[in-house]
């Protein structure tokens, strides 16, 4: 059998844009690009995408005939999941629990069955590593919360490798900070050691979405070092780069701000969609930190799908069952 490192999912390289900032009181400000991991694949796009190539390749390479992950029941990574797997040929579970009910939340989730998951909901994260045990099942290759191991975050070291083409082409200058949403920590963990491995300047601000902070961190540090390790990098070279940022969380995980609103509002001229979890208070931090400074060129990766999701959703419930309905709590 031909090993194969990664599936083919996605569509390289994704575009960098020059978004116009208004400046605020006509001081100069650093320049502002985003990184348009929203349209990796026409199918679902956004950070997952990068991480499953390497993930559902090792699924595919063990032989496993299912996969089995978890996730919040509104959770992007679930609907990736289901997206993907079911387009190499593979079955998908996920263990889902209880998150603040909105309607993106409820499209995700709808989107997710739609696509053939498998549901096991439970009322709390208490109890989560129990139901992942009676649904681990023989033949059943486990991918962690967010996609974020040092395998699943490779993708987000090629995504480096890719920027720093871009630049080399002259696409873009090279940015002194990328800014991106930290839920899980891989994204932020290939981005750092990508950029450790391909020798360039610029750091790396993750914006914690989840309380509390600290432990946001500790998971992103550990899930560097491995990633570094793994691209063959030095680790404390690649955890030097990052900052977690604590400031936008605001009442934590999928819970609203009001300077994120505002963020959506200024995106929303520039043909940028956001989303209350994510990239709305990781916007809020981009947008914050181009404007305190004078030059320079800030990076917002933006990690959200823009896909529609209404196509994901046919041949699906209506409605949601009763009991997944519940993990959607108001
Ligand atoms: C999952 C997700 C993130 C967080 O990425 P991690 O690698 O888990 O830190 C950020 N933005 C969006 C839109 C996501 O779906």
């Amino acid at each position: 059998m031909v090993s194969m490192d990664r599936v083919a999912l996605g569509t390289y390289p994704t575009p960098v844009e020059r978004v116009e900032l208004a400046p605020r009181s006509g001081a100069p400000t650093a320049t502002l690009w985003v990184k348009r991991d929203d349209l990796v694949s026409p199918l679902y796009g956004g950070n997952k995408v990068r991480k499953l190539e390497y993930l559902l390749a090792a699924a595919k390479e063990a032989g496993a005939s299912r996969v089995l992950t978890l996730g919040a029941a509104g959770s992007h990574h679930v609907v990736a999941v289901a997206v993907f797997a079911r387009r190499v040929g593979l079955a998908a579970e996920a263990v889902l629990v209880p998150q603040p009910a909105s309607k993106h939340a409820a499209d995700n989730l709808r989107a997710a069955l739609a696509q053939g998951l498998e549901a096991h909901p439970v009322g709390a994260w208490a109890l989560a590593p129990m139901a992942l045990l009676r649904a681990r099942a023989k033949g059943t290759f486990f991918i962690p919360l967010g996609g974020s191991n040092a395998l699943g975050s490779m993708g987000y070291v090629d995504a480096v490798a890719e920027l720093a083409q871009e630049v080399e082409r002259g696409a873009m200058p090279e940015p002194d900070v990328i800014v991106v949403a930290c839920g899980s920590g891989g994204t932020v963990a290939g981005l750092a050691a990508g950029l450790e491995r391909a020798g360039m300047r610029t750091r790396v601000v993750g914006v914690a979405v989840a309380d509390p902070v600290p432990i946001v961190a500790r998971m992103t540090e550990w899930t560097t070092r491995r990633t570094a390790l793994r691209a063959g990098v030095s680790p404390d070279g690649a955890w030097d780069r990052v900052e977690i940022e604590g400031r936008h969380v605001g009442h934590g995980y999928a819970v609203a701000t009001e300077w994120g609103a505002r963020a959506a509002e200024e995106a929303a001229m520039s043909g940028l969609g956001l989303d209350p979890t994510y990239t709305e208070k990781a916007y809020a931090a981009a947008l914050g930190l181009a404007r305190s400074r004078r030059d320079g060129t800030v990076l917002y990766w933006h990690t959200l799908s823009s896909a529609p999701l209404t196509a994901l959703q046919e041949g699906g419930p209506a409605a949601l069952p009763s009991d997944l309905a519940a993990l959607l709590r108001e």
